[in-house]
Parts: C-alpha cells; structure tokens; sequence
C-alpha cells in the first residue's frame, strides 16, 4: 500500500535515480521512486558503452545485460588513417533496457519502492522548501510528501528548475546527439571505432559501438554552433550511405548530451539533483551512465544522513563529494575538451601519423595524449591538473 509520505521521493529511474534510491534505502529509510515511463530501462536512449570498472562499482557483470565486451579502440583521423589502441582495462556495449531494469531491481532490493507511469508535474513547497511532488498516475492527479526530493530525470529536467535552481545551459555546450541501432552491417564486435574531423562530426564525434559482429550503435554528437548548416542526422546519413549501404535500421534516437561541467548549485533546501539533470556527464567522452551511478549514489547517502541525523542542512554535503570525487575533474575534462575539439583536420592527421609509428604494444590512451599535446601544448597545463587535482 503505497503511503502518502516517504522520506526520500526519487523522480526518474534512470542508473542516476536507481542508485539514489538504492544508497538512500540501505539506510533504512523509506524510499518511492516515481518513473514517468511504462517500463523501466526503454525507450533507450544511448550508445551504451561503459568501462567494466564504471559498472562494477554497484552491480557484478552480467551476460545478460553485456552485449559484447570490448578490449580495443580503433581512432579514425580525417584522412582515414586508423590507429588501433588495445585497451588496458575492458569495456562493454551494455543491453541498457535490461541495465537499467536490474538497477532497479537493487534499489528494490534495498526496500525502495518503485512505481511507473507517475509523471511528476510539480513540486509541493513549505515556504521556500521543497516538500514533495504532485504527479499523475493512471489518469489522476496525486500528491506525495518528501523530506527530500532528488531529482533525476534526465537532461531534459524540469524539476530543478522548478525549485528555483539555475539548470538552463547555453545551447553551444549541448552537443546534439543522433544514433540509429543497425543490422545487416559487419563490424568487429571487440572494437570501438571513434571518427574525427569536419567530414564526420565538427567539435564532437562520431561512433560505432558493436552490439554484434553484424549490428552496432551508429551515431555521432556535434557541438551546438548556430551556423552550422548541415544537421548530425545529415552526416550520419552521408555516413551510412558511403559505409553501409545495405543496413537495416533498427532503432533511431535524438538527444541532447550536456558536455559542460556540473551545474553550479546542485542542492536547495529539500531538494538535490542527480545524473544528467545535474550534468554530471564526462564533458569529454559524453558518458553519463557511470558518473550518474556515482551522482546518484553520493546523493542516496547524503540524503539518508539527513534524515537520520535530523539535519536538514546536511544535503549540502552532496555539492562537496560530488565536486571532490568527479566534479572538479569534469571541469578540467571541459576545458581539455574545448582544446581537442577545436584541432583542425590537418591537427588530427598528424596526430594519427604521429601514433601509427608507435609499437601497438606502446600505443595506449595516455601515449596518443601525449601526441596530441605536442600539437596543442597549452592542453598540457589542464592534463597536469587531471593527474595532480585530487
Ligand atoms: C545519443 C546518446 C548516446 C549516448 N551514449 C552514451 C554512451 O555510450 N555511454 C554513456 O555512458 N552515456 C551515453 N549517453 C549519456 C547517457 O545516456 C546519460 O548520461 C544517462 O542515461 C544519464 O542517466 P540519468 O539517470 O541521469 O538519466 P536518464 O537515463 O535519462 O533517466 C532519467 C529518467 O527520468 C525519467 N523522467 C524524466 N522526467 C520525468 C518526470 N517528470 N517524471 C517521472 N520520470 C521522469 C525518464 O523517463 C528516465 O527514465 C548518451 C546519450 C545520448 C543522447
């Protein structure tokens, strides 16, 4: 029997929503996790790749929601010129509807109650605080209270800014994500394929995550410039008619990826924001599955002592974790962005000339950096802060 107060209310289960709900509810507080959608984990909206070491941290591998595993990079120049990086550390291509959904399944676990189809459509106020959310359900319009909301809905979040806090991001920073799942298509299934350059995706890039030797997530994201004339879908139409002509198309999928650092105020009083609505994405790579578990899971606990400890204030706290675990990195990251995204297609080819001299043996992430830092030195001063930033 659903109650009409909960200590923590969680709005969106996403791997962010899911891992607050998870932390907050091992505490032993009460938990209810509101999803707008009708199932948990679909539609999909994601290339899907993730290191092992990203997912590890809060569920053991799975075949079942492992597509394939990876254990190289394969970087493409503008020219064509390939460099191959064996991967230190694995990676996989995720079935993310069925991720997300055992995700989920630990936060139930953990005694957090979890309802779908419950759109939040406000927020309750006490005074200045936020105090719980009115939703639909099933046609009806409810209302819940919360000592704590967080929200986790999503890069299209509202809630954050409906509890007054500044979520809005310039639209140069949103790069603007399109991606088709393909079959009939022959790729290498432990490879990763990354393309650089004007042709294919001006200041982002441009992927091919393999579900399968015969099928992948094609896509590309591209900075928001406002005179950009061709739009990413066209490029990954050019892309597919020149490289795969014979595909199938599964799926397709649009979105917004917010490359920036971590909004500014991620807490107000009762409320705390978690995963993309707080932009919490790797500003580089545009991953946000594992920095939004890890979001999540800060602000899960962070709530939960709050609760226990009868101090309000103490949701706060959250801002300094996160900033201390990946925030202040994700600013560094931003800025090593702007540098590398900016090379010219002449700066990427000499970058891969330069790598495909070294041994594969000798050819790792950090040695192609290197290279890429003879090209653009003032990079060098943000890398230092990566390694030297605790
Ligand atoms: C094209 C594309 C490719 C990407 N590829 C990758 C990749 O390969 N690897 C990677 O790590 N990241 C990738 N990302 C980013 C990644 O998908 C997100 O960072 C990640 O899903 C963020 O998790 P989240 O829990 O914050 O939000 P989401 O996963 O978006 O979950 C938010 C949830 O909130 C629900 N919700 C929203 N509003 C409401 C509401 N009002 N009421 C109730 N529920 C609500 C939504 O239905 C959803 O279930 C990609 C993104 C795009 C667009």
């Amino acid at each position: 029997m659903q109650k009409n107060k909960y200590d923590v209310v969680v709005v969106g289960a996403g791997p962010a929503g899911s891992m607050a709900a998870r932390f907050a509810a091992e505490k032993g507080i009460s938990v209810l996790v509101l999803e707008k959608d009708r199932d948990v984990g679909y539609p999909v909206r994601c290339g899907e790749a993730v290191s092992r070491k990203g997912i590890e941290e809060f569920i053991p591998s799975d075949p079942k929601f492992i597509a394939t595993t990876i254990d190289k990079f394969s970087f493409i120049a503008p020219d064509g010129t390939e460099v191959v990086i064996p991967l230190e550390e694995e990676g996989y291509i995720l079935e993310r509807r069925i991720f997300d959904y055992e995700l989920a399944k630990t936060a139930a676990k953990a005694g957090a109650e979890i309802m779908t189809r419950a759109y939040v459509n406000g927020l309750l106020f006490d005074g200045d605080k936020v105090s719980g959310v009115k939703y639909e359900h099933q046609g009806e319009q409810k209302e819940i209270s919360a000592e704590i909301v967080i929200a986790a809905d999503g890069v299209e979040s509202r809630v954050g800014r409906w509890a007054g806090l500044k979520t809005h991001i310039d639209f140069r920073d949103m790069e603007s994500a399109v991606q088709i799942t393909a079959a009939n298509i022959s790729v290498d299934p432990e490879t990763c394929y990354f393309y650089f350059g004007e042709e294919f995706a001006p200041q982002g890039y441009f992927w091919i995550f393999p579900k399968d030797k015969n099928s992948a997530n094609i896509g590309l994201g591209i900075g928001g410039d406002r005179n950009r004339k061709k739009s990413a879908l066209t490029y990954l139409n050019n892309f597919m008619e020149k490289h795969y002509p014979g595909a199938s198309v599964l799926t397709v999928i649009a979105g917004g990826v917010p490359c920036v650092p971590t909004l500014e105020k991620i807490v107000a009083p009762g409320i705390m924001l978690a995963g993309d609505a707080a932009r919490q994405v790797n500003p580089l790579s545009g991953g946000g599955i594992a920095s939004g578990m890890i979001g999540g899971s800060i602000a899960g606990t962070v709530a939960a002592e709050s609760i226990l400890n009868k101090n309000p204030d103490h949701i706060f706290e959250y801002e300094k974790r996160w900033n201390d675990r990946l925030g202040k990195r994700h600013r560094i990251f931003d800025r090593i962005k702007n540098g590398i995204y900016n090379f010219s297609d002449e700066q990427f080819n000499s970058i891969a000339h330069a790598a495909v001299k070294l041994p594969v043996e000798k050819r790792s992430l950090g040695n192609i950096f290197k290279t890429a830092l003879v090209n653009k030195p003032a990079l060098l001063v943000d890398v230092a802060k990566v390694f030297f930033t605790k």
